[in-house]
């Protein structure tokens, strides 16, 4: 899969870039409990370090 920064323009194979997942967890009744909603995927350009968000990372992962 390629990719391309909207920053710098970049463009590499998407084993080029790192990724960030958001992680956001909450403190219900003194246990921390694992927030439930979809994370996005922050892509990190490996030229410009800037992060950006794929449009909808899951629909890629699951082939739909
Ligand atoms: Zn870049």
């Amino acid at each position: 899969m390629k990719l391309k920064c909207p920053y710098c323009g970049f463009e590499g194979d998407s084993s080029e870039f790192n990724y960030l997942y958001e992680t956001t967890l909450y403190v219900v009744n003194s246990k921390i409990e694992r927030e439930e909603r979809e994370r996005s995927i922050l892509v990190v350009c490996p030229k410009c370090r800037q992060g950006f968000l794929l449009e909808d990372p899951y629909r890629k992962f699951h082939g739909e």
